[in-house]
C-alpha cells in the first residue's frame, strides 16, 4: 500500500463517568514519518493509538487516513497494524503461523501464506526461527515475531505502543536501531507511544508531546528540545532549568522579571505587561560557572548533589525562589576543579541562551 498521511482533527475520548482522557487533539502525521507520542503515564497517549487503530471508540472528531475517514471503521479496513506491548503471540503456533495468521482469516491457502510469512521474517532477521513457538524465543525474538505479524498485512501505518519497555536497555537500543531501520526501509508511518525522552529523541522525526489528554507540542526533536514551548515541556525533556516569576519591567525587547524571593533576571521578551507571570528556561549546559556575572542573567547556587555521567557531570543546586537548579559540566571541566557539596557557587548563562516559555494548554 502506498504511504499515506494520517490526521486527527479534533479528536476526544470520554471513558464512561470519567474526564477527557484525549481532549480535542489535532494533528497531521505526513506520509513516512516516525512520530513518538511522549508523555508522562495517563496523558492519553495509548487512548490516542488505540483511537488511530479503531480499537478504540472515538467521543468526538475524525480521523483521516490518506483521503479516507476511518473514525467509524473496524481496525483490519483502515490501513493501520498494530504491535502490542504484550506481543500477543499464539503459545500453540509457530512463528511461521503466528506471523502468518492474518492471511489464513483472509483465506489465503497454506503454501502462499508461508511463503508470505517468510519474507516478513526474512525483514526483521527471524527466518532461521520460523519453526519456533514463543516459549523458545526470547523477548526481542518474540517481539521481531510481532513486529512480521503486525507488517504483514501491508500497512499504511504500523501503531506500537510502548515496544520497547520489555527490553533490558541494551537490547533497547538494538531494537531501536531496527525499527528505525524498517521504518526507513518501508517507507510507511510508524506511531510509537513511550514514556521515555531519550527513546522519542533518538527515534522520531516527529514528537508529540502530551500532558493530561491535550498535545503540549509538536515538533523535530531538536525543536522540541531547543525551544520546548512550555515549562511542562521543557521538565520532561530534561536537562534545561526552569525559573517561574512575574514582569517587573518591560521594554521592547527584553523585560525584567522577579521569583518570589526577590531574585531578578531577564530575558529577551516583547509585549510582555508589568505583573504578568513568565517562565524561562535555560539550558544545564549553557549555565557557566563564573565570577563575572552577567547582569540579570545570575545567580549564586547552593551544591546539593552531583552526579557522574560519564562525558558529564551534573550538578543540582539550589537557590532562593528556584524550584531545581541544574549544571551540566564536560567531565574534564568538573575535574579539573571539583565541586562539593555545600559549596556556593556563581553561576551566568548568556541572554542569547534565555528562552521565554509560554503557559501550558492545560494550566
Ligand atoms: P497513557 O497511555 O499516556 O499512559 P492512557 O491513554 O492509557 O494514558 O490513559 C489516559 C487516561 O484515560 C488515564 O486517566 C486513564 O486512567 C484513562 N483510561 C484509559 N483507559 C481507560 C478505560 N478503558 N476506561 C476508563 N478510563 C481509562
Amino acid at each position: 500500500m502506498e504511504p499515506a498521511q494520517i490526521e486527527l482533527i479534533g479528536v476526544t475520548k470520554r471513558y464512561a463517568g470519567g474526564a477527557a482522557a484525549v481532549d480535542d487533539v489535532s494533528l497531521k502525521i505526513p506520509a513516512g514519518t516516525y512520530c513518538c507520542l511522549l508523555g508522562p503515564s495517563g496523558c492519553g497517549k495509548s487512548t490516542t493509538l488505540r483511537m488511530i487503530a479503531g480499537h478504540e471508540t472515538i467521543t468526538e472528531g475524525d480521523i483521516r487516513l490518506g483521503t479516507t475517514v476511518v473514525t467509524d471503521l473496524p481496525p483490519a479496513a483502515r490501513g493501520t497494524a498494530m504491535m502490542f506491548q504484550s506481543y500477543a503471540l499464539f503459545p500453540h503456533l509457530d512463528t511461521t503461523d503466528n506471523v502468518a495468521f492474518s492471511l489464513k482469516m483472509k483465506g489465503m491457502d497454506k503454501a502462499a501464506r508461508r511463503a508470505r510469512a517468510m519474507e516478513m521474517l526474512k525483514l526483521v532477521h527471524m527466518e532461521h526461527l520460523a519453526e519456533r513457538r514463543p516459549a523458545q524465543l526470547s523477548g526481542g525474538q518474540q517481539q521481531r515475531v510481532a513486529l512480521a505479524r503486525a507488517l504483514i498485512t501491508d500497512p499504511q501505518v504500523l501503531l506500537l505502543d510502548e515496544p520497547l519497555s520489555a527490553l533490558d536497555p541494551f537490547l533497547k537500543i538494538k531494537v531501536r536501531q531496527e525499527l528505525k531501520r524498517l521504518q526507513l526501509q518501508l517507507g510507511i508511518s510508524f506511531i510509537h507511544v513511550t514514556h521515555s525522552q531519550e527513546e522519542a529523541m533518538a527515534l522520531a522525526d516527529l514528537v508529540v508531546v502530551m500532558n493530561g489528554g491535550r498535545i503540549e507540542q509538536a515538533a523535530t526533536p531538536r525543536e522540541v528540545f531547543n525551544r520546548p514551548e512550555t515549562a511542562f515541556v521543557a521538565r520532561f525533556m530534561g536537562d534545561h532549568n526552569v525559573l517561574k516569576g512575574r514582569v517587573t519591567q518591560a521594554g521592547d525587547d527584553a523585560i525584567r522579571f522577579e521569583l518570589p524571593d526577590g531574585l531578578s533576571f531577564t530575558a529577551p521578551a516583547s509585549g510582555a505587561e508589568v505583573g504578568q507571570p513568565i517562565e524561562i528556561a535555560v539550558r544545564n549546559d549553557r549555565v557557566r560557572i563564573g565570577r563575572e556575572p552577567v547582569t540579570g542573567c545570575s545567580l549564586t547556587g547552593l551544591v546539593q548533589n552531583i552526579e557522574y555521567h560519564g562525558q558529564k557531570v551534573q550538578v543540582a543546586l539550589s537557590a532562593p525562589g528556584v524550584d531545581e537548579f541544574a549544571l551540566q559540566l564536560p567531565e574534564t571541566d568538573f575535574f579539573s576543579a571539583p565541586l562539593h557539596v555545600g559549596d556556593a557557587v556563581p553561576l551566568t548563562w548568556a541572554p542569547e541562551d534565555v528562552h521565554v516559555l509560554k503557559p501550558s494548554a492545560t494550566a
